[in-house]
């Protein structure tokens, strides 16, 4: 499957007339759920005599292709665990906190069941093994994947109750194949052993909202707290265990994983620069998919396909561009960003030299409401002025821009800001790019309207069919067009400037606006163990005069003199590389961006000051044993954070 749409990829890129087009494969580990049908996986509601009343289904309801992957969740430890339930809402941090210690429910030992949402899954069973569980279910609640009166599928865009979310429980300390952290999985890799993998301790299983139903039902133990009530007709209980007649039942959960090492193809195509072909501006987008994924990825892999003929047309013109345009296409994303990842570690030295941004796509049209983006702040100029250029979808004589910052705007309820723009986190294939190797990146696709409070309902279940964006997201297929208009702007402008349009003002903006948080949170807490946040400022404003002193330069850049171009836009390029550590963050050491990270409580979400921000993280609660470590680490990673913006300050200033 995956050579076979990697091929044909790197053939459309030739016949477009790519300089060159090449599939770069990696062997990583994968998990496969078992056919063996007696070795299958799947969660069951038991009487005492062993009596089914209900159990999950191999495949949803309708779908009969023998080659569709089965609902599982990758890299879950495999087992068999049967006993007591207990509801734990999202899974969050916040949620077990509130079992534990308000409410005082007990999950150690017992099989743990979690609606989807909110955070990403890896962290839940994460979570869910660290608070004891002895297994967990994860199912989507109607409440994150049915809006009150709209139809489901077929009929719309909603989940049926058949509907099941398939998706990797990997929350380990770095991303990419789980057997070769930091480097390469190529023919000569050293390979961990797999329990030195970091996986899932617990088995863990998806299941429907028409299963969830059933063994929710008669749950025993309080009432679970009013917003903890998802969107099934029932009362949620928290456990353990059943009430009434249903008293002696039990849940039984079985988890039949097989992992194998096995190759995994990316393709990388390149159009050359014409003046400066060691310079790379890269777009890219993954290949795999759950199912038949016509949303993740395809709606961006075909965006990411017309965008390659659209550039491969402008050169059979005559036109090239400056820089080097690299295309990737990622495999086995869904496993962990595994493609990207191990291409990254593999030429990691050479895209930290040369590259000058990556631009994300996976999902281009997740939903037909407005463009989401997240972004390195450097990028933030070079995003507004690019969408200025590309017309709204629904409304042509409109800018995105103009659309995109009434529908979401930066300052919430103030429709004369600019748009918004996200801090980036993790949870698709920028994430090695801007994370561990320090490159300038963005993320962006369009969604669905947030009044709905979920992400596009349908997400990694079988129903992802051509049908979904055809007949309901984007029937005239113009929000993919605009995604790709905005995206080869971007590209074009980044490959072609003289001077790269990246912009580091907005640099200081962020940071600024991310001290002032810090101190907000912070700052008393700080105050009353004496640290204090002057040297962080103090650096924080000395990135700014630098960037605005640098900025100024600019403009009175020599524009004839080669040389003096290539040294500012070094400066440009490397700026987001000075905020790398090469040690890394404490305990996720791959992760080395001192400014933003995954949080460590949902990888989905972007956390500013990461180190600091984990080293703080719930701190009025640590046990007393462990509080006086805790504050050490809390000043250690001050300095390091303060140096390091000092650093980056630095390198936009002339002298040593
Ligand atoms: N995009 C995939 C997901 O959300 C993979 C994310 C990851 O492994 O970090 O399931
Ligand atoms: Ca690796
Ligand atoms: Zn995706
Ligand atoms: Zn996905």
């Amino acid at each position: 499957m995956d050579l076979g749409v990697a091929r044909l990829i790197r053939d459309r890129w030739l016949e477009y007339g790519f300089d060159s087009a090449r599939l770069v494969p990696y062997d990583v580990l994968l998990a496969y759920p078992s056919r063996d049908p007696n070795r299958l996986s799947g969660v069951s509601l038991l009487e005492a005599d062993g009596t089914v009343v209900v159990e999950s289904q191999q495949q949803e309801a309708g779908i009969s292709d023998p080659e569709a992957e089965p609902p599982f969740n990758a890299y879950s430890a495999s087992g068999e665990v049967q006993g007591d339930l207990v509801y734990v809402n999202f899974a969050r941090a916040e949620d077990f906190q509130t079992l534990v210690r308000d409410v005082g429910v007990d999950p150690t030992g017992k099989i743990c069941i979690a609606r989807y949402g909110k955070i990403f899954r890896g962290n839940k069973a994460k979570l869910a093994a660290q608070f004891g569980c002895a297994g967990l279910i994860l199912y989507s609640d109607p409440e994150q994947c049915v809006a009150d009166g709209w139809p489901v599928w077929p009929d719309g865009w909603m989940m049926p109750s058949t509907g099941v979310q398939r998706g990797n429980v990997k929350d380990s300390t770095w991303k990419g194949d789980s057997l070769t952290p930091f480097y390469p999985a190529n023919e000569y890799a050293y390979r961990l052993d797999e329990q030195d993998a970091n996986l899932s301790a617990i088995p863990v299983h998806p299941i429907s909202y028409g299963v969830a139903r059933e063994i929710l039902r008669n749950m025993a133990g309080p009432e679970a707290p009013v917003e903890w009530q998802g969107g099934l007709d029932i009362t949620y209980h928290l456990g353990p265990g059943y009430t009434g007649p249903a008293s002696s039942r039990t849940v039984r959960l079985v988890v039949n994983q097989d992992r194998e090492v096995r190759t995994t193809y990316n393709v990388i195509g390149t159009i050359r620069g014409a003046v400066e072909p060691d310079r790379y501006v890269i777009v890219g987008n993954h290949h795999d998919a759950w199912v038949y994924g016509s949303v993740d990825p395809s709606s961006g892999t075909a965006v990411m396909l017309e965008l390659g003929r659209a550039l491969g047309k402008l050169k059979a013109e005559g036109w090239r561009p400056r820089r080097t345009l690299v295309f990737g296409s990622w495999g086995a994303e869904e496993q962990g960003l595994i493609g990207s990842t191990e291409f990254v570690e593999d030429y990691i030295r050479s895209l930290q030299e040369r590259t000058v941004a990556y631009l994300n796509c996976d999902s281009a049209a997740a939903g037909n409401f407005s463009i989401a983006m997240w972004a390195s702040p450097i990028l933030h100029s070079l995003i507004r002025e690019a969408a200025k250029k590309v017309p709204d979808p629904h409304e042509p004589s409109k800018s995105l821009y103009d659309t995109w910052r009434l529908k979401r705007p930066e300052e919430e309820g103030n429709p004369d800001t600019r748009p918004k723009i996200g801090r980036l986190g993790s949870g698709t294939d920028f994430t090695p790019f801007f994370q561990h190797a320090g490159i300038t990146a963005l993320d962006m696709w369009n969604d669905i309207d947030p009044a709905f409070g979920f992400g596009y309902p349908l997400y990694h279940s079988a129903y992802e069919t051509f049908d979904l964006p055809d007949r309901f997201i984007d029937p005239d297929w113009t929000v993919h067009q605009s995604v790709g208009r905005l995206w080869g702007e971007m590209a074009v402008t980044l490959a072609d400037a003289l001077v790269l349009p990246l912009d580091v003002r907005d640099y200081a903006e962020t940071l600024q606006k991310m001290m002032d948080e810090l101190r907000d949170e912070h700052g008393s807490r700080l105050a009353a163990q004496s640290i204090g946040l002057e040297h962080l400022e103090s650096a924080i404003a000395n990135f700014t005069r630098a960037t605005t002193t640098f900025h100024q330069s600019l403009g009175t850049v020599d524009k004839l003199n080669p040389l003096a171009v290539r040294a500012v836009n070094d400066r440009l390029m490397k700026l987001e590389g000075a905020f790398i550590d090469p040690l890394g963050l404490p305990d996720r050491p791959w992760y080395r961006h001192v400014a933003f990270a995954p949080s460590s409580v949902n990888s989905y979400a972007g956390q500013s000051f990461p180190g600091l921000a984990d080293a703080l993280f719930d701190i009025d609660n640590v046990n007393p044993a462990d509080l006086a470590a805790r504050w050490e680490l809390v000043r250690r990673q001050l300095a390091v954070t303060t140096f390091t913006v000092q650093s980056a300050a630095n390198t936009l200033v002339n002298n040593l």
